[in-house]
């Protein structure tokens, strides 16, 4: 077998299972870091090609960004409300992180999830659901390491930090869901 969407060999590790075969794994590393393998199955050849499209018109998004205000954490939001752009990255220099510049506007909402791990422990998580049909939710634990204790501090910091991002944006950019 071979990749569907450039013909070249199919490794071991980083290929991709997609609705009517596979994706390598190069063509896997210039696809959104947002799509989960769940992503994938749901999608064809076509909806690969047309996604890997998409990334190079957003790449010159990524190129053209200006940061006005950086929420800082394990992830950052970086932001630009006048262009109504935004990045979400693990790394300072958002440009090597294979980075998305979604857009305020196709914000459907903006969730703090608590999600209850296998020791009964917690994880904070904010979810952005989004109008974009390439990249439809980015999700993204807020909390450094996985299962934090309800009720210890960490887990009010962690909170605190989940409400910061979340005021990051104006109710006017989307509504927001609170389920912790
Ligand atoms: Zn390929």
């Amino acid at each position: 077998m071979k990749c569907s969407v450039c013909g070249g060999d199919l490794t071991q590790f980083g290929s991709k299972t997609i609705r009517n075969g596979m994706v390598c794994r190069y063509c896997a590393k210039k696809a959104s870091p947002w799509l989960s393998d769940d992503d994938y199955k749901t999608r064809d050849t076509k909806d690969i090609i047309r996604h890997l499209k998409y990334r190079e018109d957003n790449q010159k998004m990524v190129d053209a960004f200006i940061t006005e205000k950086i929420i800082e954490g394990k992830y950052s939001l970086y932001l630009n409300k006048d262009k109504g752009e935004f990045v979400i990255s693990k790394r300072k220099d958002y440009k090597k992180d294979n980075a998305d510049v979604f857009r305020y506007k196709d914000i459907k909402g903006i969730s703090i999830l608590k999600q209850k791990d296998e020791t009964g422990n917690f994880n904070l998580l904010v979810d952005f659901e989004l109008k974009n049909r390439e990249i439809p939710e980015a999700c993204f634990r807020v909390n450094e390491f996985p299962g934090i204790e309800e009720g210890s501090k960490e887990y009010e910091d962690t909170l605190a930090k989940a409400y910061e991002y979340l005021n990051g944006f104006d109710e006017e950019d989307g509504f927001y869901f609170v389920e912790v």
